[in-house]
């Protein structure tokens, strides 16, 4: 099918099943962004199996102060495989990036920002930047949180985090990779 992106969505939404993508911990990789942070103030890199299993606060006792920081959002590397698989899962699904970030008010221009120079093919009708998920109407929702897939009312793929790599008591997908939600939605 032949997506004119110049309509508006009431006329192609009906057709395409709608995607809800989580930025942080699934498009971006905050994780990359919280040892760099973390050995910053610090000084020393911490292991990954110093974190893993653990609550982001738990593992980065100053989390609040780095994503309250100018950049820290803006500089989050991308998650690898993210950019070529979310392009092409936006040929075939009705995809909105959707991300809790009104509790960060400076993170807000720097996820538009962020998702502009690493996923220019994302519009900005396609940003949806909330408080809670739980309003988020959709079939397919990809989040590393339990807080938003267990209220959601469509398919749920558990983005792997270390946070919630030890977690096996869930009715969620799990997903390891970008190229996990490759094989499951796009073959
Ligand atoms: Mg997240």
């Amino acid at each position: 099918m032949i997506r004119n992106k110049l309509l508006p969505c009431k006329y192609y939404q009906k057709l395409m099943k709608r995607i809800a993508v989580d930025m942080d911990g699934v498009l971006a990789d905050v994780y990359e962004q919280f040892y760099a942070y973390d050995e910053r103030d610090f000084g020393r890199r911490k292991q990954p199996e110093e974190v893993m299993g653990m609550h982001e606060a738990e593992a980065f006792p100053s989390i609040r102060k780095f994503i309250y920081e100018n950049g820290f959002f803006l500089n989050t590397p991308v998650m690898q495989g993210s950019q070529d698989v979310l392009k092409r899962l936006n040929e075939k699904y009705e995809v909105f990036i959707v991300s809790s970030a009104t509790e960060f008010p400076q993170s807000l221009p720097e996820k538009q920002s962020w998702l502009g120079q690493h996923f220019p093919f994302i519009t900005w009708q396609q940003m949806v930047f909330c408080g809670s998920k739980h309003i988020i109407s959709a079939d397919i929702m990809i989040d590393d949180q339990f807080r938003n897939l267990d209220s959601f009312k469509g398919q749920t793929l558990l983005f792997t985090q270390p946070h919630n790599i030890n977690n096996r008591e869930h009715q969620h997908t799990r997903v390891d990779s970008w190229q996990d939600i490759e094989r499951l939605l796009l073959r």
